[in-house]
């Protein structure tokens, strides 16, 4: 597992079903009825799943490195 991947984590006790995450990062954020889902656990880099992790409302999502398991987004 390189460093180039990041791990997305979903709290779906904190979703709110937003629909945020799905509409920014598409290719990586499902809805489904118990809230998002994330369509791999482990990606390449990817700006969008970044941008998903800041703009969700109640920060439900993390992205991680995959290699290390530091915080890469939401920032703090
Ligand atoms: S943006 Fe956050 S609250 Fe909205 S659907 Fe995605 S994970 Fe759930």
């Amino acid at each position: 597992m390189s460093d180039t991947q990041w791990r997305l984590e979903v709290d779906r006790h904190l979703c709110i079903s937003s629909g945020m995450c799905v509409g920014i990062a598409p290719d990586h954020f499902e809805l489904e009825g118990d809230g998002s889902h994330a369509t791999a656990d482990v990606v390449d880099q990817d700006e969008a799943v970044v941008d998903a992790a800041e703009s969700c409302p109640v920060e439900a999502i993390r992205v991680l490195s995959a290699a290390s398991g530091d915080l890469v987004a939401p920032a703090d």
